[in-house]
């Protein structure tokens, strides 16, 4: 039998060797993962676990026992290289595979200077998040550095816990490059319509030294400051133990439609550090989004198993935020997108949806807390619909 050697126990490694079985593959599984803990899931850890409201155990991704699964595990350990037959450990030993499957995530990008103190965080791991929380039980104020969805997501949950919030954010408004301006702006108005004083296109300058707390200087030459800060400004892919495959890996390894790493015939890639191709478009965009990594999971299982690929990846991403008590929901293709329309204006950030077109076709939906509408686009989007079709299908349901 077949010896597939899983590395990363994160979403993407947990779902492929729970797939895999689920399948019926019955060869020798390895899952390997650098955390010392159970696998657990990430998205809580900017919602529900720094609110409080989650223990630690209702975020594990894994009920049950991976003997259960007869899956081999070896948490704590870091693969530290790899070639075309085996994966390197930390702790000197190698693990032979036929199939390899890279599930190593990215982590937080850190800004030049970041300064390693006890009140300044990242925020990808359970560690991280409980640092953050230790820190802003101690804090009546919070900085935020970056204003993407992480960013936006503490802020929230800091706010909503009490804390004063500063957001600070280099681009003129947040989410400019993904969502446009007046979506974009609509982002920004959550944060201050819940009193979150948000600064945008200020880049920071350095981190200053301070008696207590965190401050830092901005481009306009103002300081700012607060008992505890984070920063979220995007992240990298975790490739530093991939050299020895000989394949680039700059914008993410370059993956088929379904998952085989191009330029070998026994890796595959999942998740946040997989650019699969796109089956119609056929770009490789890198989706860090939790359906997706889930998704392409499910199919890279099938290919390992030899079963015909029933599912599908990444034809249309899904993404979901949590802020203030509201779903943001994005479905679709964002970046291919040459114009904006709002199809849904209540006159409230709660309930607007926005329609994103290349050219005369839908190719992305944004609705903030409206997921009858946002369902009704994404049946629209997989059907192909045309600017024309969902317009009228706006104008027709606002009547209602
Ligand atoms: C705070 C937070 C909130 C999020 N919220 C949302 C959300 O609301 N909606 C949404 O759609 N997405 C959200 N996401 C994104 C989503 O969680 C990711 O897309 C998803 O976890 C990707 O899964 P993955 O398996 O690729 O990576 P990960 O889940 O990051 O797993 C990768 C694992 O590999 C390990 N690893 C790395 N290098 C090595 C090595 N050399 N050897 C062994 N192990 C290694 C890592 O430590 C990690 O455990 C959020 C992410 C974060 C961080």
């Amino acid at each position: 039998m077949e010896q597939v050697v899983v590395v990363g126990a994160g979403l993407g490694g947990v779902r492929t060797v729970e797939f895999l079985r689920a399948e019926g593959f019955s060869g020798p599984i390895t899952l390997i993962g650098d955390e010392p803990h159970e696998p657990y899931d990430r998205p809580p850890l900017s919602k529900q676990i720094l609110a409080g409201t989650w223990s630690e155990q209702q975020a594990l991704l894994h009920r049950g026992d991976f003997a259960q699964l007869d899956v081999s595990v070896h948490f704590g350990s870091s693969a530290i290289g790899v070639d075309r037959a085996a994966v390197y450990l930390d702790d000197g030993s190698q693990l032979p595979y036929h199939a390899l499957v890279v599930a190593t995530g990215v982590q937080p990008r850190r800004l030049p200077g970041q300064p390693d103190h006890r009140d300044l965080h990242v925020l990808h791991t359970l560690e991280d998040c409980r640092g953050l929380r230790d820190s802003m039980s101690r804090a009546r104020s919070l900085l935020v550095i970056g204003a993407g969805f992480i960013g936006a997501e503490v802020a929230a949950t800091a706010c909503m816990a009490g804390l004063e919030v500063t957001m600070v954010e280099a681009l003129p408004f947040p989410f400019a490059r993904v969502l446009g301006e007046q979506m974009g702006q609509l982002c920004a108005q959550l944060q201050t319509d819940h009193g979150v004083t948000v600064r945008c296109g200020v880049p920071l300058v350095s981190f200053v030294d301070s008696d207590s707390g965190i401050a830092a200087r901005l481009a306009d030459g103002s300081t700012v400051q607060a008992d505890c800060g984070i920063v979220g400004v995007g992240t990298v892919i975790n490739d530093c133990w991939l050299a020895g495959l000989e394949v680039p890996t700059s914008g993410g390894l370059l993956c088929d439609t379904t998952g085989l790493v191009e330029g070998t015939d026994n890796v595959y890639a999942v998740g946040d550090i997989a650019a699969w191709r796109h089956p119609i478009i056929g770009d490789r965009p890198r989706i860090e989004h939790w359906t997706s990594a889930t998704e392409q999971a499910g199919v890279v299982a099938q290919r390992l198993a030899g079963k015909p690929i029933t599912r599908q990846a990444d034809t249309t991403p899904y993404f979901w935020s949590d802020q203030y008590g509201l779903t943001l929901q994005l479905v679709g293709r964002c970046d291919l997108a040459t114009s904006v329309e709002v199809l849904h204006d209540p006159g409230t950030v709660k309930g607007t949806v926005a329609g994103y077109f290349a050219g005369d076709n839908l190719v992305a939906v944004l609705a903030f807390h409206a997921p009858r509408l946002l369902n009704r686009y994404r049946r629209m989007l997989a059907a192909g619909a045309s600017r024309h079709e969902v317009c009228s299908t706006a104008a027709e349901l606002a009547c209602r």
